[in-house]
């Protein structure tokens, strides 16, 4: 996270004598340097750029608060620089990025068509030749879209005609989402045409926020439902 700021107030004040040279982060009231990790320590913004630091014992009660709340609710470790110079750091356990590939228990079973998981802050979609196109659909951004509709394509998927249903599973010890043949699943073999989203009841939320709001209601619905 420092060094990313370093960084950042580097190509912010380009003076020529500190492009070689990173001056060490001070606190801007007492003028203490900053040793080890920096714990405690609190970057003052204005509108998004590092602009200054303040050590612990310089930070007043509702600037060590405000410290706190960013310490736990945003991941300091994933930091990074926007297109407007502003620090960015993503919320914890979010994901920013999608990953396509594909999945060995997909390879096996020709039945599942999907697998959705986060790995913050990655959102990975495994897909395969027997996976229903559409399915490209069920996410909520275009990125997400675009990013499966073309793992999709390489790997010769086609548009299938089964209809969509929710299965909440309180026995899944994995916290991904699948969707696979009903067939698949059901007992005695009863093919009733549906493609079955299977997750669990504890499904995290970001994980969730991954799916257009029509979809994303659906599942909540069968959570509710149970
Ligand atoms: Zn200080």
């Amino acid at each position: 996270m420092w060094d990313a700021i370093k960084r950042k107030r580097r190509t912010r004040h380009p003076e020529p004598e500190e492009v070689e040279e990173v001056a060490d982060i001070v606190c801007d009231r007492c003028k203490r340097p900053m040793r080890g990790g920096g714990d405690g320590w609190n970057a003052v913004f204005d509108e998004g750029y590092a602009i200054g630091y303040l050590c612990p014992d310089c930070q007043t009660a509702e600037e060590n608060a405000e410290a706190e709340v960013h310490e736990a609710t945003l991941d300091c470790s994933a930091g990074h620089v926007d297109e407007d110079g502003r620090v960015r750091w993503p919320v914890k356990g979010a994901w920013n990025g999608i990953s396509t590939g594909t999945h060995g228990a997909m390879r096996e079973n020709k039945a599942i068509h999907m697998l959705v998981s986060l790995e913050p802050p990655e959102l990975r979609v495994a897909v395969g030749p027997q996976s229903d196109a559409r399915l490209s659909g069920l996410f909520r951004t275009e990125t997400c879209k675009k990013a499966v509709h073309e793992a999709m394509s390489s790997k010769g998927a086609q548009p299938g005609t089964r209809d969509l249903a929710y299965l909440v599973d309180s026995d899944m010890d994995s916290t991904d989402v699948w969707v696979v043949e009903d067939q698949a699943m059901a007992a005695g073999g009863n093919d009733s045409h549906k493609l079955v989203v299977i997750y669990s009841p504890d499904i995290d939320p970001h994980l969730l926020d991954a799916f257009a709001p029509e979809y994303a209601d659906s599942m909540r619905e069968a959570i509710h439902a149970q």
